[in-house]
């Protein structure tokens, strides 16, 4: 059984991400969605409403499971028995910090691959900051997002329209 695990804030997950979701289970049996919950990110919805976003969206795919940790990435992949942590590459500006990251993960666990994935041309330029922006600023983010999330932004914008 291949393992990976697809690490991040997701506040909220993306088409984006969604689509390196859809590329990594043709590559890996088991991919596991996790939220990093001790990130220095201060995020718009909480632990569980993003939870509650990520199972709904990834309802159809089998291969799927959806999870939270807290503390090194490293320790929790070896919990898992994940043999790859998954990360996406956008453009040149995500290489920088990605690359460090790679390389510190693997400073600290040298057995933990770090597999890159680029998503659909589409998606490149798309990130949870600038939708979360759209959406309180009352524009449309049904091109960005699942429309669950675009439900739960309606929610949690409502009052300020
Ligand atoms: P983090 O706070 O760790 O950057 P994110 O939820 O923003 O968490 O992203 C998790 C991963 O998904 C990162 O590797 C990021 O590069 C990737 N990602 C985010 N948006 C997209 C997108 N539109 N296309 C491809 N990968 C993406």
């Amino acid at each position: 059984m291949k393992i990976a695990i697809y690490p991040g804030t997701f506040d909220p997950i993306t088409n984006g991400h969604l689509d390196i979701i859809e590329r990594a289970i043709k590559v890996f049996d088991i991919v596991i969605v996790t939220i990093a919950r001790n990130s220095t990110k201060n995020p718009l919805f909480s632990d569980k409403e993003r939870l509650e976003m990520i199972r709904e969206v990834v309802k159809g795919m089998k291969q799927v499971e959806v999870d939270s940790f807290d503390g090194l990435l490293v320790n929790y992949a070896k919990k898992r028995n994940a043999t790859a942590v998954l990360r996406g590459l956008r453009a040149i500006s995500d290489f920088e910090y990605e690359f460090a990251l790679a390389l510190t993960n693997r400073k600290l666990n040298d057995s933990l691959e770090t597999v890159f994935l680029m998503p659909s041309e589409r998606y490149t330029y798309l990130n949870s900051t600038i939708v979360r922006e759209i959406a309180r600023l009352g524009g449309d983010v049904s091109d960005f997002v699942p429309p669950i999330v675009k439900k739960a932004f309606d929610k949690k914008f409502k009052t300020k329209k």
